[in-house]
């Protein structure tokens, strides 16, 4: 079986070329710079994420505020009695699982901070070294870590890959058809310019996750309306080759 060719740095070059033409056409689509949507900080900001897994946004809103309401520290959520945390955080999915983990979580952070649980120090950490120490928490992946840093009020320039971002992704032939959400992370923050600020970071995340949203649909991607469909393969194929702009 012959050996799969590996890419050069001029397929490589095409990529980043193609990923900026894409990010500039969603943009413009979907109305960037896009707004940040919450003012958390780091830590809570974590916690927030790590109840949305599996969980629709209303319902990991609730508990999220919820668990605010009931406890006035994370401190306190963690030495908390589980069963009231989980009574707590009972909007979400599998509250039974999430209040262990979390009460998990803030005590392996407190261990380490050897104080009180924050996550502040984070923002004096190169993004590579503050993704490090946030993934080395057991169950924290490449999109938590990413969005615990983009999206709190620590502003830095990590990229979360979502399912839409993912599809959207795979589909324009930015990263092959085998690779995985958490693997996609660094392919897909290796095509970005090096030098982004966290502002141009969230719009593109935010345009492919709206595009994924709003026109490239898990079922039935509406290619025909698409301002991407000449540089996506997929979409091309569908269409039978017909490349409509
Ligand atoms: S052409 Fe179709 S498959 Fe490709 S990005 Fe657009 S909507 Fe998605």
């Amino acid at each position: 079986m012959p050996a799969s060719p590996t890419p050069t740095l001029a397929d490589f070059a095409t990529l980043q070329a193609k990923a900026l033409l894409v990010h500039e056409r969603l943009c413009a689509q979907y109305g960037a710079p896009f707004r940040f949507f919450n003012e958390l900080d780091a830590l809570s900001e974590l916690i927030s994420s790590l109840l949305s897994h599996r969980t629709k946004n209303a319902d990991s809103h609730r508990a999220y505020q919820q668990l605010r309401a009931r406890f006035p520290t994370w401190d306190a959520v963690r030495d908390a009695p589980t069963a009231e945390v989980e009574a707590a955080i009972s909007p979400c999915t599998w509250p039974e699982q999430k209040a262990p983990r979390l009460q998990a979580v803030l005590r392996e952070i407190g261990e380490r901070c050897g104080g009180p649980c924050t996550l502040d120090f984070l923002a004096d950490m190169p993004v590579a070294e503050a993704r490090a120490w946030l993934e080395s928490i057991s169950g924290v992946g490449p999109k938590t870590s990413a969005a615990t840093l983009l999206f709190s009020t620590l502003r830095i320039a990590a990229m979360p890959v979502d399912s839409h971002h993912h599809r959207v992704a795979q589909r324009l032939g930015l990263i092959g058809p085998k690779v995985g959400e958490g693997p996609a992370h660094k392919l897909l923050e290796a095509l970005l310019p090096p030098d982004w600020d966290a502002q141009q970071v969230y719009d593109h995340h935010e345009a492919f996750m709206y595009h994924g949203q709003k026109c490239c649909y898990f079922h039935t991607p509406a290619c025909g309306r698409c301002v991407v469909l000449d540089q996506c393969p997929f979409g091309q194929a569908r269409l039978g080759g017909v490349v409509k702009l």
